[in-house]
């Protein structure tokens, strides 16, 4: 199998529109790798891919992609969700008729539990699919905790994570395992059936310290250190799960992180004995 990182921001991307702090006017200079779009992971072997963030179309394109075999949905989170037009601009033939003539492709949605539940709920998710459905351009399938999805020889198993209505995934073939975490890692802990993945997707975390200088970026009264696995949580579950290789991705631009600095705290972590990767847009990781 082979990951390929569509997209390595997260929920502000690389550059922000109206942004000028270092990382923002180095990304708008400079492009690939200093740029981030959304979060979105493409799975190939299965051919199969991990949420729409709102420059899903630009993503598949960029990476030349052809057969989607299906697109699972992690969460209802904008960041992830909101470039789910995509399966209109890529699938709809507004020109052939008669109906039976149009050259119409469909996707496969596949939404675990909790996510079906909260596409009812928020972003009026739930009405837009069936828009797009209704016209032939998606299937949507909806799964129950536990339930896997067996692809051609892959098996792709949805769980819920420590925060309930975020999905991980593990996909399984070739004789591989893969873990792709898109978001949301606050409490987890890596349960023993997912420990020693060959590979493990996981996200950065919010950066509450200065991950070279320790200094605190964040006030210590900030909800947030509540809700969000922070940088330092994130090594803790990276240390727990033992993956062969771990890449993280999900990088906001308010972490203020450039590629460069990345690149140099993936050496100060190798010193500490801990090797992990930074994700950006466009990386390709076989497994
Ligand atoms: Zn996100
Ligand atoms: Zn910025």
């Amino acid at each position: 199998m082979k990951v390929e990182i569509l997209g390595s921001g997260g929920a502000a991307t690389i550059p922000r529109p109206g942004c000028t702090c270092r990382v923002c006017t180095e990304g708008r200079a400079r492009g690939l790798p200093y740029t981030r779009t959304g979060p979105s992971t493409f799975v190939h072997g299965p051919d199969i891919l991990f949420d729409t963030p709102e420059e899903a179309k630009l993503q598949l394109d960029r990476a030349g992609l052809g057969r989607i075999a299906g697109c699972f949905y992690s969460h209802w989170h904008p960041d992830h969700t909101l470039g789910r037009r995509v399966w209109e601009t890529r699938n709809a033939d507004f020109r052939g008729w008669p109906p039976e003539a149009k050259r119409v492709t469909r996707t496969a949605i596949y939404l675990p539990q909790q996510v079906a539940a909260d596409f009812r709920t928020y972003l009026g998710g739930r009405e837009h699919l069936e828009f797009m459905a209704a016209r032939g351009w998606i299937d949507v399938i909806e799964l129950v905790d536990g339930e896997s999805v067996d692809l051609d020889g892959y098996s792709i198993t949805p769980f819920r994570l420590a925060e309930d209505y975020v999905y991980a995934f593990v996909v399984e073939g070739e004789g591989k395992r893969l873990l792709i975490a898109p978001d949301e890692l606050n409490g987890w802990s890596p349960p023993v059936w997912v420990r020693e993945v060959d590979l493990a997707v996981l996200p950065l975390g919010f950066c509450e310290l200065d991950p070279f200088t320790g200094e605190r970026r964040v006030h210590p009264a900030h909800p947030l250190i509540r809700v969000e696995a922070t940088f330092e949580e994130t090594l803790g579950i990276v240390r727990e799960l033992g993956a062969g290789r771990t890449v993280l991705s999900h990088v906001e631009e308010m972490d203020e992180l450039s590629f460069d600095d990345l690149l140099r705290l993936e050496r100060k972590l190798a010193d500490d004995g801990l090797w992990v990767t930074f994700a950006y847009d466009t990386m390709q990781v076989d497994v």
